[in-house]
């Protein structure tokens, strides 16, 4: 072997090791990023991540467990929030009316289930009446400009125009031939006592409780009932949360 010969030997063992070194570090590079992700996912790193890509949060999932129903997206078409802070957006279109009992409209979707409840209340021998229902903003301005003036930030009880949830068609005013009116003391009835034990089960809730005043903007209403879902109707029921509780926790 000359010298010409060795140091091309010695040039091509660089060259290898060098290669050797370099496959070396890609390797150590990839088992660092494997242990990093490895330690960030077993300690929760993911779990903000997964609540952005799902709109569920962790408390919402807790209830999935405990519950057997399983709440979704809040922007799910049942679960839309009419209040004194949401106001009914201006672009918000109706599917379509369908009248409930004569007189009475209802979204079209819940119509099958409305009519349900009554007739099953009714198959009970407890009669439920269906006294309100659909409003159109010009309706609530009438009905709100009759009312006498509140003083602000009180719970009310007839809402603004916009601020009314029986502007989506999904909320109905019930009473019962005993007890016409619109009063706490519907409460006191066999039809209202119905409704607590059953309205859950076709996707009603009560929508504005005791207790809750300040979260609705609401009076105790014994009367107005809120279609949500069979699903988020049971854990509200479950929960005894109102509305605004309920999405804030999803
Ligand atoms: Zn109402």
């Amino acid at each position: 072997m000359n010298y010409r010969e060795r140091y091309e030997m010695r040039r091509e063992e660089g060259r290898r090791r060098r290669k050797r070194n370099a496959r070396a570090s890609i390797i150590t590079l990839l088992v660092s990023a494997v242990v990093v992700f490895a330690v960030w996912f077993v300690a929760g790193g993911s779990k903000s991540n997964k609540d952005v890509v799902s709109g569920v949060s962790s408390q919402a999932v807790s209830s999935q467990t405990v519950s057997t129903a399983a709440p979704v997206a809040a922007s799910d078409w049942n679960l839309i929030l009419v209040n004194h802070s949401h106001l009914l957006p201006l672009d918000y279109t109706l599917p379509g009316l369908a009248e409930v009992v004569s007189g009475q409209e209802v979204d079209q979707r819940i119509v099958d289930t409305t009519k349900k409840m009554l007739a099953d209340a009714k198959a009970d021998g407890v009669t439920i009446q269906i006294c309100s229902a659909y409003r159109s903003v010009p309706q609530q301005e009438r009905l709100y400009s009759r009312e006498p003036a509140q003083e602000p930030g009180a719970p009310t009880s007839v809402q603004a125009p916009r601020a009314s949830e029986h502007h989506t068609g999904l909320a109905i005013d019930v009473n019962c031939p005993e007890f016409p009116q619109l009063e706490e003391g519907f409460e006191n009835t066999a039809a209202f006592r119905w409704l607590d034990e059953h309205a859950h089960e076709y996707g009603f809730i009560l929508r504005f409780l005791k207790g809750k005043e300040s979260l609705t903007g609401v009076v105790y209403e014994p009367w107005h009932y809120r279609y949500v879902g069979v699903e988020h109707a049971k854990i509200i029921k479950e929960r005894k949360i109102c509305l605004e509780e309920y999405l804030q926790s999803q």
